[in-house]
């Protein structure tokens, strides 16, 4: 059993979640509930034109409704104080280092590399400045902004719990610009230096981060700290391929409005991309104990929202009535839950065969045959013992008329539900009750 983890989830606020964070946000929550450690929301918002309250807002309660509560939560505007005094330290080891260059000439540079066939790496130029042509250069009005210098001698190495042994090579690497020249800060040097004060002990994230994890861990070891495990996840695609633009930017309210459950979207995105197969489940707890790393793949993971209402069907047959019963309609008891979640793949759907409970209904006409076979299932229905009606009811019309199968019930569930499929009748039945169940079949 691995030792009590703490991870974190690190959005930007800077729009709302998607499904693909949302993934990531899951994954981090799973591991730690799984060893039984803490799971950490860090709002990186060091962006503040980008950064808003409201997206800030909408986080928080998008991972409240998914049930992802966070067990503490910072925000990186809060932490300045915190990056300055780091910044400093690095600065007195010569571990960052001020940079002059335009966007306009470091983008020549890289064209006359690429020319070269080259890999486009900032060739520091700026370490090469005496303390003159530094103080002339900010003389003249030019403010540096600032690049953490890699350290060039060794391989950058992590055994990733994903991707297994990695390997990166420094050299090939730019020096990172860590805060621009107006003082503000780039997101890779504050994760770092959060990583390491809120005793983050394993970082979930997607592949897209690889690089940066390469970047990062000479920050870790720079700050004296020793580094988080590294997980990185395949990214998530579309059935069809890359990740459409439409379901790339699914979010939790998307999905709300849809009525997916939210334990439908926790149970897909905790399997998808693993070798294990997709289950409905009615709570968390069971995804908690079957996630592992180990289990995860390096192919994309698949996000198929077809696979995601089958499931939600499937959700819905395990869900307790206490769980759901303050989202049915008023009046809906237990048993007509029991009798209608087998027949709904959301929960606004379960508001529809409701109506259809307590009525009233509109019957589609019968033809004079079925009517007149309604009627007798009418006179028999008040002769009737309650206890289990239909089975009651339909014995007696089937030795009276001799009518089986479909010519037995259709008409009678057209009657009793004005439609032709739905939930059991022997369930709906009793529901319905004997005095409207006669009104209906009376016509
Ligand atoms: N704010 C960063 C992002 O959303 C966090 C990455 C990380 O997990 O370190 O990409």
């Amino acid at each position: 059993m691995a030792s009590p983890a703490v991870t974190r989830f690190a959005p930007s606020p800077t729009g709302r979640l998607h499904v693909g964070n949302i993934r990531t946000a899951l994954h981090n929550w799973l591991w730690a509930r799984k060893t039984g450690g803490r799971f950490l929301l860090r709002l990186d918002d060091t962006d503040a034109e980008r950064s808003t309250e409201a997206f800030a807002e909408s986080i928080r309660g998008d991972l409240a409704w998914l049930g992802l509560h966070p067990d503490g939560s910072v925000r990186q505007s809060e932490r300045f104080d915190l990056y300055e005094a780091a910044f400093a330290r690095l600065k007195a080891a010569g571990r960052v280092y001020p940079a002059y260059e335009t966007a306009q000439e470091l983008d020549l540079r890289r064209k006359v590399l690429a020319g070269r066939g080259l890999p486009p790496v900032y060739d520091r130029a700026a370490l090469n400045l005496t303390d003159v042509q530094r103080a002339e250069l900010e003389a003249s009005g030019v403010a540096p902004h600032w690049r953490f210098k890699l350290d060039h001698d060794e391989p950058i190495v992590w055994d990733d719990l994903i991707r297994g042994p990695q390997k990166l090579d420094p050299s090939l690497m730019s020096d990172p610009v860590v805060r621009r020249a107006d003082g503000t800060w780039l997101y890779m040097l504050p994760s770092v230096i959060d990583d390491i004060d809120m005793g983050v002990t394993t970082v979930v994230r997607g592949e897209d981060h690889v690089t940066n994890t390469g970047l990062q861990l000479q920050m870790f070891s720079a700050l004296g700290a020793t580094p988080p495990a590294f997980a990185h996840e395949a990214l998530l695609t579309g059935a069809e391929g890359k990740l459409s633009k439409r379901l790339g930017s699914l979010g939790v309210d998307a999905f709300r409005v849809a009525g997916v459950e939210s334990v439908t979207i926790l149970a897909l995105l905790a399997r998808i991309g693993t070798s294990d197969p997709v289950v409905a489940v009615a709570s968390p707890e069971p995804l908690v104990e079957g996630f592992d790393f180990a289990r995860f793949g390096r192919a994309p993971a698949r996000f198929d929202e077809a696979e995601l209402v089958a499931l939600n069907a499937k959700t819905l047959h395990l869900i307790s009535f206490e769980q759901v019963a303050d989202r049915l309609p008023t009046g809906m008891t237990a048993a007509g839950w029991d009798a209608i979640r087998a027949n709904i793949a959301t929960l606004a759907e379960a508001a529809d065969w409701w109506a259809v409970v307590t009525g009233p209904v509109v019957a589609p006409e019968l033809d004079e045959a079925d009517r007149a076979f309604v009627s007798r299932a009418a006179e028999i229905a008040e002769g009737l013992d309650w206890a289990e009606p239909w089975p009651a009811l339909t014995g007696a019309l089937k030795a009276e008329t001799g009518r089986k199968g479909r010519a037995l019930f259709l008409p009678l569930r057209l009657a009793l539900t004005g439609r032709e499929h739905g939930p059991d009748m022997a369930a709906l039945l009793p529901l319905i009750g004997r005095e409207e169940a006669i009104r209906r079949l009376r016509g």
